[in-house]
């Protein structure tokens, strides 16, 4: 088993005093900014631009909020938590002017600079720490006393003391708490995009999708359909995330569990697998991260016109509609739970 660190094997006093600059305040950044503020970090400041949206979260969060060059200029570590494709343009106008040997370079995860989109100069420490989960849950088990778990990574350590940095932020945002392993840039960037691709994003969607249209193409009625393959879906999976595939097995009907044994593999059968390491090969290649970029480059036009039509897919009309009416979908009622919930949403 790898180790895994939490409290006691992290310093936290290695960045207590130092300025950090959060670049991005979306939902990375603000977790990570008011959590290493609440640690008790000195000097916490986020760098954005003209215009931005959540510049004034960050305002009214009683933070310091600089244009990212000044930000960058002013820092000791510098957090890069902008949307992935815009790492290399931000950081080549307004981050790398302002590095020094002095300063620590981070991200959450590793694609830009695996794929080289940012070359740090070699005289710094470049790391990561990667909560493994959305910038909310980061911020909101924070407040509740715990964390979420987190990977680190040195890509590269000049100063001889980058993992022990890594760990000390780790502390500030809370992940120790939870438990921190350390990985590569190479293994966390494969493996977060194979996961995302395959299983945790398009394979589920695609499964989602896929057992919605044939029940509706049955001649189901589209509302029990999405009962059967969308809504219920979160149910075996909070069985599966607490007490793996047995726990769930345990919980469903014999009839349910006999149907997933002898048809499960028929539905996701040798093909899938095979379309997997394919797609991981598109991966591992730089294939994917080329035509992403290019796809970024040209202004996104496949992806907005792809995300246009998905919207519109029945799955999601039908399911607006039901969900408007699931009252037990925000169980918090009361009118002061409800503020609360707004202000720790962001
Ligand atoms: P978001 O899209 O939520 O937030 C991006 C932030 O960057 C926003 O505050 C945005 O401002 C700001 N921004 C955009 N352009 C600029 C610019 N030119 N200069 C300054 N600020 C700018 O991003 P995420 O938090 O999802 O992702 C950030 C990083 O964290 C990525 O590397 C991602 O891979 C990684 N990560 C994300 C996870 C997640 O849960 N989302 C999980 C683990 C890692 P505005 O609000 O005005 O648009
Ligand atoms: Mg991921």
């Amino acid at each position: 088993m790898a180790k895994i660190y939490y409290e006691n094997d992290a310093d936290f006093n290695l960045i207590k005093s130092k300025t950090i600059a959060i670049i991005g305040y979306g939902s990375q950044g603000h977790a990570h900014a008011l959590n290493l503020k609440d640690s008790g970090v000195k000097k916490v400041i986020i760098g954005s631009y003209e215009g931005s949206k959540s510049a004034l979260k960050a305002k009214e969060a009683g933070l310091e909020v600089l244009p990212v060059s000044e930000a960058a200029k002013a820092a000791d570590m510098i957090m890069i938590l902008l949307p992935d494709e815009k790492h290399k343009a931000v950081y080549e106008s307004e981050i790398k002017p302002y590095l020094n040997k002095n300063k620590v370079l981070m991200v959450a995860h590793g694609f830009s600079l695996h794929f080289g989109q940012i070359v740090p100069p070699q005289d710094i420490d470049v790391l990561m720490v990667a909560p493994k989960g959305p910038g909310h849950r980061v911020r909101t088990t924070y407040e509740m006393g715990h964390g979420v778990p987190s990977l680190i990574a040195i890509y590269q350590n000049a100063s001889g003391h980058a993992k022990e940095i890594a760990l000390a932020y780790a502390k500030g945002i809370g992940a120790t708490r939870a438990g921190v392993f350390e990985t590569n840039f190479k293994e966390e960037t494969e493996t977060d995009l194979f996961g995302e691709q395959a299983v945790l994003c398009g394979g589920l969607t695609g499964l989602i999708k896929a057992g919605y249209e044939t029940l509706v193409e049955a001649g189901y009625q589209p509302e029990m359909a999405y009962f059967e393959c969308l809504h219920e879906v979160k149910l075996i999976v909070d069985l599966i995330y607490e007490g793996g595939l047995a726990k769930m097995r345990d919980s469903i009907s014999n009839t349910a569990e006999y149907g997933d044994y002898t048809r499960g593999p028929r539905v996701v059968d040798a093909r899938v697998k095979e379309n997997m390491k394919k797609i991981l090969q598109e991966i591992q290649s730089g294939q994917f991260a080329k035509e992403w970029i290019h796809e970024n480059q040209i202004g996104q036009p496949n992806f907005k016109a792809v995300r246009e039509s998905e919207a519109a897919h029945s799955v999601e009309v039908v399911g607006k509609e039901l969900r408007s009416k699931m009252s037990f979908l925000n169980p918090l009622s009361s009118k002061q739970e409800n503020r609360d919930k707004v202000k720790v949403e962001r």
